[in-house]
């Protein structure tokens, strides 16, 4: 039986309009809650921000859509249809991956084409391999779906089950690495099958194979874009909430819970206002910086960060794809810099996104927006990091590095036709208050996945408060916190029987 929040749950204030906060409104009104969110930044989104330039529209935070379904599910929790909202298109090719030595492969959304295209690269045998990998992928993340993703769960005890056990019998607990090496021997299918780690935080020579799942979200079920970029999907999801009645306040934050014996009675916001509350839905990166009692992780090991380049550029780069990853001919030392070492990467892999190249909305004619993210290690020296790196001399020049690397790469004449640009390093996640610097929060190490994340009902702290976003189950990236929210609305309303 999972726990829920005792007593009186009438008014609900979530803190934080990012996407975990707007998925827990859209569940809370849908379930007949008063439901006010407060949010510090002049608009929602929160990671999943955006920039407008001289006709240029970046979107500073993710690039990569998957799942769109639970977008979707969250609309209809107050009847809204997702395609009344939102124009997604699906992208053909999810990614192309650029090898160093010189060789690419464009992943398709369909299976046949994708095997077509890893024959010509790297022959039948690992063509029939893929269709092998894709299948066990997908039964991987339906055991992990109903296992330790899409529930609450308070003990290790919740795990214990059938399916624990088939995930056990299927490798899932082995090492990442040595999961896909049984499958493919092409070194490059290995690195595009075991990347996705970096995703989560962990190195695939660290990670438990259950984190090829993370590979069956973008690869497996298939990538898309939101038509005016992904921070139309908060705009999407607040105006839905905001038209159901939900109470969105901006440029405020909250400073303070109120509590009265084991509950809280209101928040304070940072204008001096008090917001009466039933119950208290908190999505920030540390909850400890606001939930009176609440403890975090003993030791805490925290995601690798990144330095985020986005620029407009006035040229059309003919010839490149929505998303690249231009991987360098350095691999196992790339996770060892940015987990170990505590070193920016020496020969970087990069994920470059072209939105524009789908969406003419996003750039003036003639030009192209990109986003170019570079892993780096995060600041603190427990998870791997680097509290010394001075990202304010080393920012600049790490920029320079990252665009010459992507030129002599294939992006010719990208530096020379920049128009707009910004750029965010390790030291913007830690201004915005975000543990470690870095904007992926918890790693998904064993020990901080399931039942040992934390839960969006803590033990500790008020009995009303609940918590939701990347720190807590079931973890980080978009469709993660979308249900986070789903997960920590449930701990108010009981489980949604739909
Ligand atoms: C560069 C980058 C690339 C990424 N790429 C991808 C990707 O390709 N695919 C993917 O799935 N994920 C990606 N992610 C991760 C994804 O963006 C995050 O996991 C997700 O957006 C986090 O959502 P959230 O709601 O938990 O947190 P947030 O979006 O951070 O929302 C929290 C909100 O709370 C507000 N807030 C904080 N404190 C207070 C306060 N005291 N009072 C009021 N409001 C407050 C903040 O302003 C913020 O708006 C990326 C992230 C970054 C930064």
């Amino acid at each position: 039986m999972v726990r829920t929040v005792p007593g009186r749950t009438d008014r609900v204030v979530v803190v934080g309009a990012g996407l975990a906060g707007l998925s827990a409104a859209l569940r809370l009104r849908g379930a007949g809650r008063e439901v006010t969110v407060v949010e510090r930044a002049a608009g929602p989104g929160g990671r999943a921000g955006r920039i407008e330039e001289r006709g240029y529209a970046l979107d500073t935070g993710p690039s990569v859509f998957t799942a769109p379904e639970l977008v979707a599910d969250a609309l209809a929790a107050v009847g809204e249809k997702l395609e009344d909202r939102l124009q997604l298109v699906p992208l053909e090719t999810t990614y192309r991956a650029q090898f160093a030595d010189g060789s690419h492969l464009d992943v398709h959304a369909d299976v046949d084409a994708f095997a077509a295209e890893v024959e010509a690269l790297c022959g039948a045998g690992e063509a029939a391999a893929l269709r092998r990998y894709l299948a066990d992928l997908a039964e991987l993340y339906r055991l992990q779906l109903t296992t330790f993703i899409d529930r609450n769960l308070d003990t290790p005890l919740d795990l214990l089950g059938p399916q624990l056990v088939q995930l056990a019998r299927r490798g899932g607990f082995g090492r990442l690495s040595r999961h896909v090496e049984r499958f493919f021997t092409d070194d490059r299918l290995r690195r595009l099958f075991s990347f996705q780690a970096l995703y989560a935080g962990v190195s695939p020579y660290r990670a438990i194979a259950a984190y090829a799942v993370i590979a069956q979200l973008d690869i497996g079920a298939g990538v898309w874009h939101p038509v005016g970029g992904i921070a139309a999907v908060p705009r999407a999801m607040a105006a839905a909430a905001a038209d159901a009645g939900v109470t969105l306040r901006h440029d405020t934050g909250v400073r303070e819970l109120e509590v009265s014996g084991s509950r809280v009675t209101g928040v304070l916001l940072d204008d001096g206002e008090r917001l009466p509350a039933d119950a208290v839905v908190v999505t920030v990166d540390r909850p400890e910086t606001l939930v009176p009692g609440f403890r975090r992780l003993r030791r805490p090991v925290y995601s690798p960060s990144c330095v985020a380049v986005h620029v407009g550029v006035r040229s059309e780069l003919a010839g490149q794809a929505h998303h690249t990853i231009s991987f360098g001919a350095a691999w196992r030392e790339v996770f060892d810099e940015l987990t170990r070492d505590g070193r920016p990467m020496t020969d970087p892999s990069l994920l470059v996104s072209m939105p524009s190249h789908t969406d003419r909305s996003l750039a003036p004619e003639g030009g192209q927006v990109l986003s170019i993210v570079a892993p780096t290690p995060n600041l603190d020296p427990h998870s791997g990091g680097n509290p010394d790196l001075d990202w304010a001399t080393l920012g600049p020049r790490y920029r320079d590095e990252v665009l010459a690397v992507l030129e002599s790469r294939g992006w010719t004449g990208l530096t020379g036709a920049i128009e707009v640009e910004h750029v965010d390093t390790p030291l913007t996640w830690a201004a915005q208050g975000m543990a470690a610097g870095t904007p992926f929060a918890l790693a998904h190490t064993f020990g901080q996945t399931g039942p040992f994340r934390t839960p969006t009902l803590p033990r500790r702290g008020p009995e009303n408060v609940v918590l939701a976003g990347s720190s807590v189950q079931p973890g980080v990236g978009v469709p993660m916190v979308v249900i986070s929210g789903r997960l920590a609305a449930e701990r108010i309303t009981g489980r949604d029987p739909r």
